[in-house]
């Protein structure tokens, strides 16, 4: 296995580019650590951290972003390693003309990361496409999962509960399709969110779960946290769930707008409001 350590600053890194300069380790694909499985135990994975709220001081973590990631197909299934990044997934099915994954078009994230988050939209979440994941658990064990072993819900999977440390690989289904349709439909997707996303600043992405009851975009603007500001960190006024850095933002600045909007709608409307991002 070619395990690198190197420093990044992962600000630069993070996709609301907020984080610490630190050590991280790394591997070329995330098959690899099937070599030596205890590798990961004592690590702190982090995907492409377009989710995570990173602290301001972080030793012993895992960057798992594949250079090399593995993405292969045959008889109806995907098998791709967890380290790949959604784009690249996108890409490869795009010239294979495999159906089924346009509802990850635009999620800048690893597909470890969307499946220990349960991530998904457009009414889809990858928990119902995937046909069994390999992971590694606390204790240094390969085990195989399908979707009946697992509770996902609404974006969590909760694989912590079944003792998972590291979410090795997936095999994902697919449909095979026209290869032009399926292009339209991704690039829809991303058109569909550049309308109405603010991603031409760094964001995590919605900053609350939403519930069958509500939006929690809509409740925010409702309080009036849309353009809401401290520091450099913003309710974007697009897109009220996104908080955005509009240049220096610090994780402080994010933290106390994350209190303030759900004390605010809290006092509003007595709803708490869930955290969607991860907050290490
Ligand atoms: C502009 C923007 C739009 C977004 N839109 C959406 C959306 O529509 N839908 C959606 O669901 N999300 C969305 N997200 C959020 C994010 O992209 C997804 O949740 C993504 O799946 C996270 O993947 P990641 O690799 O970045 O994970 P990270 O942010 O690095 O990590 C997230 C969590 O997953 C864990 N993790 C990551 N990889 C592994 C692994 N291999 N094994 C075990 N644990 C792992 C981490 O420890 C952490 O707890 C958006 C984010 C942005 C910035």
């Amino acid at each position: 296995m070619a395990i690198r350590r190197m420093e990044i600053n992962l600000k630069d890194f993070s996709h609301i580019r907020i984080g610490p300069q630190s050590w991280v380790w790394s591997v070329n694909n995330s098959l690899e650590v099937l070599n030596d499985p205890a590798f990961v135990l004592d690590k702190l994975v982090l995907g492409n951290c377009s989710k995570l709220l990173l602290p301001n001081r972080l030793e012993e973590a895992f960057l798992n972003v594949d250079q090399e990631p593995v993405i292969e197909h045959s008889e109806g299934l995907l098998h791709v390693s967890s380290g790949t990044k959604l784009s690249d997934l996108l890409q490869y099915a795009m010239e294979e003309g495999l159906g089924g994954f346009d509802f990850m078009a635009g999620i800048p994230g690893t597909v470890g990361g969307l499946v220990w988050m349960n991530g998904g939209s457009f009414g889809k979440h990858v928990w119902s496409q995937i046909y069994q994941i390999r992971a590694i658990t606390s204790s240094g064990e390969v085990i195989w999962l399908r979707p009946e072993d697992v509770e996902a819900e609404y974006r969590n999977s909760h694989l912590h509960r079944l003792g998972v440390k590291f979410v090795v690989d997936a095999f994902l289904y697919y449909k095979h399709e026209d290869k032009q349709d399926v292009r339209e439909q991704i690039l829809r997707n991303i058109e569909y969110r550049k309308r109405r996303h603010p991603v031409e600043y760094p964001s995590l992405g919605s900053t609350f779960k939403n519930s069958k009851g509500y939006k929690a975009w809509e409740l925010l603007t409702e309080v009036g946290m849309a353009g809401y500001r401290i520091g450099d960190a913003m309710f974007s006024t697009k897109h009220a769930n996104f908080i955005i850095n509009l240049g220096n933002a610090t994780r402080e600045d994010v933290l106390r707008l994350i209190e303030l909007g759900q004390a605010r709608v809290y006092k509003h409307f007595g709803i708490w409001l869930e955290p969607e991002i991860v907050i290490l």
